[in-house]
């Protein structure tokens, strides 16, 4: 653009010089035929004056000549700078100047008035060769300047036309290059502007490894590139932490979901066994906790039937308490030995055939469990008992399975203890038998359930006779063995149902509930016998034979119901048996009135 506008600038320049010779030319043409024309005005002015006479023609000349002079001069002037056109003007002012002498000779004879000699001079001929001779030299002159300037209009043209054809190459010339340069400047823009676009497309689709590859064509594009990698690399990263968060998230909500149902379960389980052990505590006697255990452990371990055994500590002996689903368990009971949860202390379980060694008490006939469970009920270190399972216990009843033992392990222990306790405050720690509280407590209650269903009830009061000689004869600890052996043949011969109790001292009281007085006394004299034919040892000797004197008594309606007439009537039987010799059975008078029961088996 800078060489069209330099050579524009110079073709216009050319083109104004060459037209300022143009014009120049024209002004020289135009004073080389002012000169001449002065010249023939001055010349037919002569011609008039010299004719007519008349001055004001003369006049006229001499301005013409002068002016043909100055014209002359400026012809001088104005080819200054064409020597060769300077000469020729040089010479047509010679010329001029020679022909202005001439007329101004002729103009000074005519008006000195003589007009002939002025008519002689133009006669010469000088007059008309001289401008004979201008005429052919201005002829040459315009010539000459003609064709300066047709040259110099040609030169014009020239540069016109050079120009016009600068235009027309260099404007679609300079179109093509500017089309060419915003083509490329797109070209150059828009290819990587594609290309991270393209990437940036890719990115929102999810394609999160997308990146730019490869050079970028320029420093602005490649960091602009740069740029979008890295944070495509920090978007990357960014989401795959979140995903690794929300995974991880998910997990540990999983877990936490998890765990709390666990928990849930696990209060659920200790809230049941919470009830369960409650229960416990307050049951009073082996039955009603064996009815507590078979409610609530099944709701612990459903589906799987089962058994506890307490340890029964007497006889050395795990005897069932209580079964559930449906399973059958020798009343019997089994040694400890035979169990290797209570031989180990820890659980035992089988959980395919051959997997363990079975314990002996899960063998029934030849048949073995093939699954089972054993779980040792321990405290201190003490065996109390075994809760058997006939399954498997799967780790989701691992939980239930420990506290469930843990419970019924305490609860066993408690069971005892109040048991123990119990017994402490109704046994006579002597003899074995109730005492006198627990007899008069129970009396009560017969009296009430006799009263009630119309059954008899019956009562025997004994006492050891001369008891004070054994005392007095062998020591208080032979007494002492006299009355154990009493109690014990008492407790042997008496039927169950019937409370065998130490009134006191010697005297012993037995409450015989559905049984008249007369039914009673058989049993009662064979009693009597037994304890006359015991022969008790104490100390490496024998004591010597005892005989005992019993009174029996029926209750009625007519007694007090708390039992204090029935024993008083008892004990004035007995009085009599004493009274009347002692070693013998004395039924009170109205109860032996009163009708027999059915004869005892
Ligand atoms: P009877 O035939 O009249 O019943 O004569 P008895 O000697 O058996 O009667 P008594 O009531 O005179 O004597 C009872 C004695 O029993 C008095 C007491 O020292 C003794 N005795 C009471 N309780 C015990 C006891 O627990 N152990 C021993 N060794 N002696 C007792
Ligand atoms: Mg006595
Ligand atoms: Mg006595």
């Amino acid at each position: 653009m800078v060489v069209s506008a330099a050579l524009l600038l110079e073709t216009a320049s050319q083109t104004h010089d060459s037209l300022t010779w143009v014009t120049h030319s024209g002004e020289v043409t135009q004073t080389a035929n002012a000169t001449l024309q002065h010249l023939q005005q001055a010349e037919s002015g002569q011609r008039g004056f010299t004719l007519t006479r008349n001055p004001e023609f003369g006049e006229a000349v001499q301005t013409e000549l002068a002016a043909a002079q100055r014209a002359a001069n400026e012809l001088m002037i104005r080819t200054a700078d064409n020597p060769a056109q300077n000469a020729r003007a040089a010479h047509i002012r010679t010329l001029v100047s020679q022909r202005v002498n001439e007329l101004e000779g002729n103009a000074r004879l005519a008006r000195a008035g003589d007009f002939s000699g002025a008519q002689a001079s133009v006669a010469t001929g000088r007059g008309r060769y001289l401008m004979q001779m201008v005429d052919a030299r201005v002829d040459d002159f315009l010539n000459e300047e003609s064709a300066l300037a047709a040259q110099r209009t040609h030169l014009v043209e020239r540069r016109v036309s050079q120009s016009r054809w600068l235009v027309l190459v260099a404007t679609p010339v300079m179109i093509v290059f500017i089309v060419y340069m915003a083509v490329a400047l797109i070209r150059r823009i828009r290819t990587p502007v594609d290309r991270m676009m393209a990437v940036m497309e890719r990115l929102g689709s999810g394609e999160r490894n997308a990146r730019i590859d490869g050079a970028m064509n320029s420093d602005e594009f490649e960091r602009l590139a740069n740029g979008l990698n890295a944070m495509a690399g920090e978007l990357e990263h960014a989401v795959a932490d979140q995903i690794d968060s929300e995974e991880r998230l998910r997990i540990a909500n999983l877990e936490l979901s998890e765990n709390s149902e666990v928990l849930r379960e696990r209060g659920e389980v200790i809230e049941l066994l919470g009830g369960m052990a409650h229960r416990m505590q307050a049951a009073r006697t082996d039955e009603e906790l064996a009815s507590i255990i078979r409610v609530f452990v099944p709701r612990v371990l459903p589906e799987i039937p089962g058994a506890l055994y307490a340890h029964n500590n007497s006889r050395n002996l795990l005897v069932p308490i209580a079964a559930w689903g449906g399973l059958e368990v020798a009343s019997a009971g089994f040694a400890p030995d035979q169990c290797w949860a209570l031989r180990r202390g820890q659980s035992h379980f089988v959980v395919e055939p051959g997997s363990d060694i079975v314990c002996a008490h899960a063998v029934h006939g030849n048949d073995a469990a093939h699954h089972y469970h054993c779980e040792p009920l321990l405290a201190g270190g003490e065996v109390i008992g075994v809760l058997y399972l006939r399954g498997v216990v799967g780790a989701e009843n691992r939980f239930r399975l420990t506290v469930l033992t843990e419970n019924i392990a305490s609860a066993l222990v408690n069971h005892r203890l109040q048991r123990g306790l119990r017994e402490q405050t109704i046994r006579d720690p002597l003899t074995g038998l109730f005492n006198r509280r627990y007899m008069e407590e129970t009396l009560a209650l017969e009296i009430a359930r006799a009263s009630r269903s119309k059954s008899p009830l019956s009562l025997v009061m004994c006492d050891v006779d001369h008891f004070k000689r054994f005392n007095d004869e062998f020591g208080h600890d032979a007494g002492d063995a006299v009355l154990q052996a009493v109690a014990a043949e008492m407790r042997g011969r008496f039927r169950d149902g019937d409370v065998i109790c130490r009134f006191g001292g010697e005297e012993f009281t037995i409450i015989a509930p559905g049984t008249s007085a007369r039914t009673l006394a058989h049993r009662v004299e064979i009693v009597r016998q037994g304890i006359g034919e015991l022969m008790v040892q104490q100390g490496g000797r024998t004591l010597g034979s005892l005989t005992m004197s019993f009174g029996i008594a029926t209750w009625e309606e007519a007694m007090e119901r708390d039992g204090s007439t029935l024993i008083k009537a008892a004990d004035a039987a007995l009085y009599r048996a004493k009274r009347e010799g002692r070693n013998r059975v004395i039924l009170d008078a109205r109860s032996e009135a009163l009708p027999d029961t059915q004869p005892e088996i």
